[in-house]
């Protein structure tokens, strides 16, 4: 259940507080030069009362506002209360309803603003906070028709996003390309993704450490093993069982008792019109998961990190659910402000 914390910034109808410092020189003196009566959209204001003041170094003026206020004539907790509402799934006309209950009249244009501007503020903010534990997984929901393959990241420590892309998760170089700077620039040591080649590929050219989700895993496995019970030799049922007791219960010698269950079996099969035999799947099987066998594991030594990936498809779902109500994200823009908004549980 996504958990929603009104943390709204609070607005001052003056200021308090004198300057600290110059906005140009830096100077710390000043002389108070008049007061302006600044009209604002607020919940709660329709105006607020701004100190002009002169730096005695430079002698240059400034305003001076008080809390929650800028130089824009949306307060800040207006901004944020815009944000909000369209998180909650309201769409950009149904946000202007949503404010105009507060007797501001906001223009939908004025909304989309307010949430390019709110994202932009979590994603910068996203690139000084260091990550070790980082989700991947690839989203399709861009566009109508032929859909354009995206990929997220997600802080699995604090189930924070980090970052959106138009990439295809199949293609490793585009992967590597949009990965490197974050693992670099974030200290990222270990990265959780579904099955895909391509992430092995790019974690070893990384040096990260690789989970591979086992909700993923099992799935994939689960069926393998399910088609092969009706279909392999009934002397070699056991080994299936086998696999399956490995699997649930990953242990550190996995690997080795998957290599050795791969030479039992009889490597030559006669197949059937060039069709692959039971048997053939069944080793291939074997010996695909004895090698990836430490992918699966790297939970078992790092009490930070987690054995699937469902945080990062925790992120995925909170945008789906925003994006349900608008009929899908008909903009990169849209899908990139929702990942930011709402991948934040609204906590920003
Ligand atoms: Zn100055």
């Amino acid at each position: 259940m996504p958990i929603v914390i009104l943390r709204l910034p609070n607005v001052k109808q003056k200021t308090e507080t004198r300057p600290q410092e110059c906005p140009y020189c830096s100077g710390e003196t000043f002389q108070r030069w008049g007061k302006v009566r600044k009209p604002v959209r607020d919940n709660r204001y329709r105006s607020v009362r701004v100190y002009r003041y002169r730096c005695c170094s430079c002698q240059r003026t400034f305003r001076h506002y008080p809390e929650g206020v800028d130089r824009a004539d949306q307060t800040q907790r207006l901004r944020k209360l815009v944000a909000l509402g369209w998180v909650l799934g309201m769409s950009l006309r149904g946000v202007m309803t949503f404010v105009s209950a507060f007797g501001v009249r906001v223009s939908h244009m004025t909304v989309w603003r307010d949430l390019q501007e709110q994202a932009k503020m979590l994603e910068k903010r996203r690139r000084w906070q260091p990550v070790r534990v980082l989700g991947v997984d690839g989203v399709y929901p861009l566009g109508k028709g032929r859909k354009r393959p995206v990929l997220i990241a997600v802080d699995l420590g604090t189930g924070q996003p980090v970052a959106i892309g138009k990439v295809d998760e199949s293609n490793p170089q585009a992967v590597k390309r949009w990965l490197e700077p974050l693992v670099k620039h974030l200290g990222v040591s270990v990265i959780v993704t579904d099955d895909l080649a391509s992430f092995r590929v790019v974690a070893e050219k990384l040096e990260v450490e690789h989970q591979v989700c086992q909700f993923h895993v099992r799935r994939w496995v689960g069926r393998t093993l399910y088609e092969l019970r009706e279909t392999v030799p009934k002397e070699w049922l056991w080994v299936l069982d086998e696999v399956g007791v490995l699997l649930s219960e990953l242990p550190p010698e996995g690997s080795h008792r998957l290599f050795e269950l791969w030479k039992q079996i009889p490597e030559r099969q006669v197949g059937q019109s060039g069709e692959r035999p039971p048997l053939v799947r069944l080793r291939y099987l074997l010996i695909r998961l004895s090698e990836h066998w430490e992918n699966y594991r790297v939970f078992a030594w790092h009490n930070d990190v987690p054995w699937t990936n469902n945080g990062t498809e925790q992120a995925i779902g909170r945008m789906k659910i925003r994006s349900r109500t608008v009929r899908g994200y008909k903009s990169w823009q849209g899908m990139w402000a929702a990942f930011y908004l709402t991948g934040s549980g609204v906590v920003w």
